[in-house]
């Protein structure tokens, strides 16, 4: 049986390893800074097959390929927070996405895409109207298009932003995906899930590395 998660009691979220946490707010001028563009780039298409409402998001399975700075990750699943979980010198985006990947030997990385708001996007509007509260549908989507071929932002170790929290998770923020949600997409979202942000967690000395 599935809990939802309480955000509004995020301390009491049992967390057994503490110091490496996500998300965090990147201070940018801690940031250091590296030559050329995040290690990214798919190497098969990105195709959701399945949506589901995990009552604190809506999740989609899927299947994709991706070298993610020289190692072989599948792409497992995509998932939304709105407003943001990561934060940039203290700003807020409206809508930060998920991609899960996972390679042979369990790592996991997470390409976070912070989301303005602009024009609306066709696959979120796919995902819209494809959601049943409570249901897991079958889903054939592609998002391919939301990723920039030149990805630039912030690479930094961290954890699940969810319980079980566990660290070792490895972070590509990008800051420069090619989507924007409408407002009456973000409205929609949020009227469906109003508070699944996860609060910023202490850095610990980590270092945050910017490619730009
Ligand atoms: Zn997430």
């Amino acid at each position: 049986m599935t809990h939802m998660l309480d955000y509004n009691h995020q301390e009491q979220w049992s967390n057994g390893f503490g110091t490496q946490q996500s998300p965090i707010n990147i201070e940018t001028k801690t940031a250091v800074v590296r030559e050329g563009t995040l290690e990214f780039s798919t190497q098969s298409k990105y195709h959701l097959q399945q949506e589901v409402d995990d009552q604190t998001t809506v999740r989609l399975p899927g299947t994709g390929n991706a070298e993610i700075f020289g190692r072989s990750f599948a792409f497992q699943q995509v998932h939304f927070h709105a407003g943001s979980e990561h934060l940039i010198d203290g700003k807020q985006f409206p809508l930060e996405i998920h991609l899960v990947h996972q390679n042979a030997i369990g790592q996991l990385v997470v390409v976070a895409l912070l989301v303005q708001t602009g024009a609306a996007d066709p696959a979120f509007q796919q995902i819209i109207d494809g959601f049943t509260t409570g249901k897991t549908d079958p889903a054939d989507i592609q998002i391919d298009q939301w990723l920039p071929e030149q990805p630039v932002g912030f690479h930094y170790l961290g954890s699940l932003t969810t319980p079980p929290l566990t660290e070792g998770v490895e972070w590509l923020v990008v800051t420069n995906p090619k989507v924007t949600v409408s407002a009456a997409q973000l409205d929609w979202f949020k009227q469906q899930f109003p508070y699944d942000n996860r609060q910023p967690q202490e850095l610990n000395g980590r270092m945050i590395e910017w490619y730009k």
